[in-house]
């Protein structure tokens, strides 16, 4: 079995570097068993990462460090599980009847998926060849525009792009890294016409002010008709004792979840740019 999607070393401990660190490099393949990825996890049943009933493959390893991340245990790119397509496509096909009658499919998320292109192109290729609706849910943190991006990109139905914050002084300090990545993404998937839901997470203090709502707004009227859906994500702190059994300081402690009032001021305000805001 050939591993060309295997991890190479990247210092997870702390933020990670934008500057050095992207997509984790592919190797050439062996021979023509295919490639292996490396999982956190998989949810079978999924009802809140795309449309209808979906099986979630939730990709190991993720270069952002949000400070309210509810995955915190998917960011070492060391750790999950390898799986090769076929074993995955035997699995998630199982569920198949499920999605097809709800309007479902299957979500690559994470973590972050698109740190492992080469595995995601080979399973939304497995998928469409089998008519499975093909969801991306990503960070938009990609620096590489190549061949094999637009592979992953024909294959997917549905990209579902996270923006954290469209003010980059405030991103940084919220994610560790620059936004003008996803932002240059965001633009690209545009200008394929690929479909898209972009979605927001809501955080008190962090990402609820009017000024930060008006300029998102802005920006995601500038992307056109593409955009379909802007999700609102109210903040919540389910995934905080993951850090604490890592050991890790949660910088978020005391921030609680929006109110409604928040939710429906910032809807309010993206409603302005954008027929279809939800939450
Ligand atoms: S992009 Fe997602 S997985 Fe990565 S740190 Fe942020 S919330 Fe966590």
């Amino acid at each position: 079995m050939s591993v060309i999607n295997r991890i190479p070393a990247v210092e997870t401990s702390g933020p990670a570097d934008s500057e050095t660190l992207n997509r984790i490099p592919s190797v050439e393949p062996h021979d023509s068993t295919g490639v292996i990825g490396r999982i956190h996890s998989v949810e079978t049943c999924g009802t809140v990462d795309g449309p209808g009933i979906r099986f979630i493959v939730f990709m190991q390893g993720c270069l952002m460090r949000c400070k309210y991340c509810h995955n915190r245990d998917t960011w070492d790119t060391h750790g999950g599980r390898e799986v090769t397509v076929p074993e995955l496509m035997q699995d998630l096909t199982s569920y198949r009847h499920f999605m097809n009658a709800s309007g479902g499919g299957v979500t690559a998320s994470g973590g972050e998926a698109m740190l492992q292109q080469d595995f995601i192109a080979e399973l939304f290729a497995a998928c469409k060849a089998q008519g499975i609706h093909t969801c991306l849910d990503t960070n938009g943190f990609v620096r590489h525009y190549d061949e094999l991006l637009d592979r992953v990109l024909d294959n997917t139905d549905l990209v579902l792009l996270d923006i954290k914050q469209i003010n980059d002084e405030k991103h940084i300090p919220l994610t560790h890294v620059s936004n003008k990545y996803t932002l240059e993404f965001a633009r690209y998937l545009a200008a394929r016409g690929q479909t898209m839901w972009i979605r927001y997470v809501v955080v008190p203090s962090w990402s609820d002010d009017e000024e930060s709502a008006e300029g998102l707004g802005q920006f995601i009227a500038e992307l056109g008709d593409c955009v379909e859906k802007v999700e609102l994500l109210p903040y919540h702190e389910l995934g905080k004792h993951k850090w604490d059994v890592l050991g890790d300081h949660y910088d978020l402690t005391g921030i609680r979840p929006p109110s409604k009032e928040t939710m429906d001021r910032v809807q309010a305000i993206l409603g302005k740019y954008h027929p279809n805001v939800k939450y």
